[in-house]
């Protein structure tokens, strides 16, 4: 990747005042390196120090989460929400619960959020939140205190027509529930609108759950289509066994494709034979265990502790589980072992040098922030069901997820194909995702 000499200086700054959050630098640089290029005909974004702008998020939010566990003891965590940007709509985007989680890793998130929703083509700004806290191994009541004590803070900073979180790595329904409570208490009011993910009898939509991964899984089969190449009959690995893994092997499956490979933080599992979806739902879902308690029920799957799912020979493969978990080596074993198309489900999951690798082999690329778009857009539509007190069948917003989907692909293939960089989905992604934003914020002024 290279960065363009009309934002050079601009990013140089960022790195500076930014210091010490590598995958925020990695995200702007992604989106930087497609910017040459509209700048190059349409010099008039450069007016207004509009990039500097688009970089430096509205508002910034660190506070103190506390709350005591089952021993009671008193843990302290950090929260956190970034307003990145409103020019389109209210902020939106989900809340990540993950020891890992700091200021630049929200960041990341929350300015890839801006184009991603940008490309949904519904009336949504970019924010992300979240806490360095980890939930794993804590019991449902510690769950709630911390989700109370989070909330009880974030409450005063959200709202229907103001930011509208929702659930990432971490924050399923569980969560959505035990915030929204407390939201619903702080505010004395129940705003449904103001989350979304929430369950089915009390302003939640039907296909919310799985519509990141069927959202993947739709926006690839419209990438292979462009290729003459079909899902039926294709061999597909999946990383991650989370929301996003679960849903996308479901309908990749649905679709004839032979699911060779999933994972999760301890191990990685190979299913020669496919994976058995509802297997894999009452572990990951119900039982919250490892994968190698599907390995120990599944017929024919293997359980390996070292190497990863990207060893594996596959046509096509979708990252789903964090940031810059597939590397440059790994690419080129994906390249070596015959792999033609990569679309992401995570956010960020390919690496700066992954995604080098993949544009100079012929690999076409689909990156997170147009092929992982699904769960964002449902959530607006989410949004739309609660503004209007309805509540939609499964089919009429499945299918809108899919039209958006196909939308979100043909948006892409067109700008790719008009600033003369055809099949290149990532220079269509940024530059689609950011003449939108760009646009409204030049109509509404230096704000
Ligand atoms: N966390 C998801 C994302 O990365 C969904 C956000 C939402 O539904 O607001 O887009």
């Amino acid at each position: 990747m290279s960065i363009d000499s009309n934002v050079s200086a601009i990013y140089e700054k960022l790195i500076k005042r930014n210091a010490g959050e590598p995958e925020f630098h990695q995200a702007v640089a992604e989106v930087f390196d497609s910017l040459g290029i509209v700048l190059r005909k349409d010099p008039h974004y450069l007016e207004d120090n509009l990039i500097e702008r688009l970089c430096e998020p509205e508002r910034q939010l660190i506070f103190r989460v506390p709350w005591v566990d089952d021993q009671g003891r008193v843990h302290i965590n950090r929260g956190f929400r970034v307003q990145f940007n409103s020019a389109l709509g209210p902020y939106k985007g989900g809340l990540r619960f993950h020891p890992s989680v700091n200021l630049g890793i929200i960041k990341f998130l929350g300015f890839e959020q801006i184009f991603k929703n940008s490309l949904t083509g519904l009336p949504i700004g970019g924010g992300k939140g979240g806490s360095d806290f980890d939930p794993k191994g804590k019991s449902d009541m510690e769950i709630m205190r911390f989700c109370q004590s989070f909330m009880t803070e974030l409450f005063r900073h959200i709202g229907e027509y103001r930011d509208v979180p929702a659930g990432d790595i971490g924050v399923g329904g569980r969560e959505i529930g035990y915030l929204f409570g407390q939201y619903r208490r702080l505010a004395n009011n129940h705003e449904s609108g103001v989350l979304t993910g929430k369950g089915l009898t009390w302003g939640g939509s039907l296909v919310r759950t799985e519509a990141t991964g069927y959202g993947l899984v739709y926006f690839t089969l419209e990438m292979l289509r462009a290729h003459r190449q079909t899902m039926s009959g294709a061999k597909v690995t999946v990383s991650g066994s989370g929301n996003v893994a679960i849903y996308a092997i479901e309908k990749a499956q649905e679709m004839g494709a032979t699911v060779v490979a999933f994972s999760d933080s301890s191990a990685w599992v190979e299913t020669p034979n496919g994976v058995d979806v509802e297997l894999l739902k009452e572990i990951k879902e119900v039982r919250r265990a490892r994968v190698s308690e599907y390995v120990a029920e599944a017929e024919g799957a293997i359980l390996h502790t070292s190497g990863s799912v990207w060893d594996l020979p596959c046509d096509v493969a979708l990252p789903c589980a964090t940031q810059n978990e597939l590397d440059g080596d790994a690419a080129r074993t994906l390249v070596a072992n015959g792999c033609k198309f990569v679309a992401e489900g995570a956010n960020m999951p390919s690496t700066a040098e992954a995604i080098d690798v993949f544009r100079a082999n012929g690999i076409h690329f689909a990156p997170g922030k147009a092929s992982n778009a699904g769960g964002v857009a449902t959530s607006a539509l989410e949004m739309q069901q609660n503004a209007s007190r309805d509540s939609w069948t499964f089919e009429y917003t499945d299918d809108r997820l899919h039209k958006i989907m196909s939308n979100i692909f043909k948006n892409l293939d067109r700008t790719a194909k008009e600033y003369d960089h055809e099949h290149d989905y990532v220079v269509g992604a940024n530059i689609a995702g950011f003449k939108k934003v760009a646009d409204a914020m030049i109509h509404q002024g230096i704000i």
